[in-house]
């Protein structure tokens, strides 16, 4: 089985679905509210689990009644959570308008990830243990570098989504293996619209680049190829929500397994097209039999 250590963060998303997202000074009357786990690292953690993967998370949730709830969750898709510190005040939140067309926008209240500053040794030991290694960046930018530095000194491969999107620093760049930002991101770090283009200046910093392009696929490319389309399977997208994290997720179980890239990434944009094919975040994410099926 794949060994798979996430650094992330852990969220309640409180969703609210509305036929259509308010304007600045406006008030909509949403059609139903739901509690529901995320965080774009428990997210990626529950993808790779429900993928077939032995996950483990390292991240904080707070001491109130959603971080128990969130753990349990976690715990209830078979990612190990006794690295999970428990801080004191409330966990992250976010809170997320979904409309008609299946779009989102999201606020994210950090919580008890910002309490992530630093890592302990058996943080660092099951990072170095691990076959890969899953970062974003909603925890505090000095523990991302320390996971990403304890990965690399082990030979560890790391894939980074850059979101929400921000200033990479070299000493993070260095220890990259595989960067997945979505197209807004790759545009945002680059300064360049076009995503070919983009992912040549991303692969100056890193060896390899996914870029995700939402119902189009995305862009496979590394150093010495030309880059590739991988078109996204057509389906009816109810919840974009945690695409790209059961993208990244489900893509870290197949490259940990050793199967060639177009091969790792139809595979995980089938597991993708189901997640948006279904409302909520974590659990609209497929197990492995369904994405096996599709
Ligand atoms: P999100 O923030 O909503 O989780 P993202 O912005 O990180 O997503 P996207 O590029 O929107 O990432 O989507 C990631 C992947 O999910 C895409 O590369 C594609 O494989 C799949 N996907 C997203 N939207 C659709 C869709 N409408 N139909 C099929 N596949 C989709």
């Amino acid at each position: 089985m794949t060994g798979i250590a996430v650094l992330g963060s852990t969220n309640m998303d409180l969703v609210a679905y509305v036929a259509r997202a308010p304007g600045r000074g406006e008030t909509v009357t949403g059609r139903e509210f739901r509690t529901i786990p995320g965080g774009k690292g428990a997210n990626q953690a529950v993808a790779a689990a429900r993928a077939g993967a032995e996950v483990v998370m390292i991240g904080a949730v707070g001491d109130d009644a959603y971080g128990v709830t969130l753990r349990a969750g976690l715990e209830h898709s078979g990612v190990r959570t006794d690295l999970l510190r428990t801080a004191q005040g409330p966990s992250g939140t976010a809170h997320i308008v979904v409309d008609d067309e299946g779009g989102n926008a999201i606020v994210v209240i950090p919580g008890a990830n910002a309490t992530m500053t630093t890592l302990g040794p058996g943080e660092t030991a099951a990072i170095a243990a691990a076959d890969l290694l899953l970062l974003q960046l909603e925890l505090p930018l000095p523990a991302v570098v320390e996971g990403a530095q304890a990965a690399r000194a082990q030979g560890v491969r790391t894939i980074l989504t850059p979101s929400p999107v921000q200033l990479l620093p070299d000493e993070l760049l260095d220890c990259v293996g595989v960067l997945v930002p979505n197209e807004h991101e790759a545009a945002a770090l680059t300064g360049v619209g076009d995503p070919r283009a983009a992912a040549a200046v991303l692969l100056r910093h890193v060896p390899e680049v996914v870029i995700t392009l939402g119902a189009r696929g995305c862009l496979y490319a590394g150093r010495g190829g030309e880059p590739v389309l991988f078109p996204a399977p057509e389906v009816t997208a109810v919840d974009t929500t945690g695409a790209g994290d059961t993208f990244v997720g489900t893509l870290a179980v197949a490259l940990g397994e050793g199967r060639p890239v177009p091969e790792a990434l139809a595979w995980a944009s089938s597991a993708a097209a189901l997640c948006v094919q279904r409302p909520g975040a974590s659990t609209s994410m497929p197990y492995r039999g369904e994405i096996d099926a599709v």
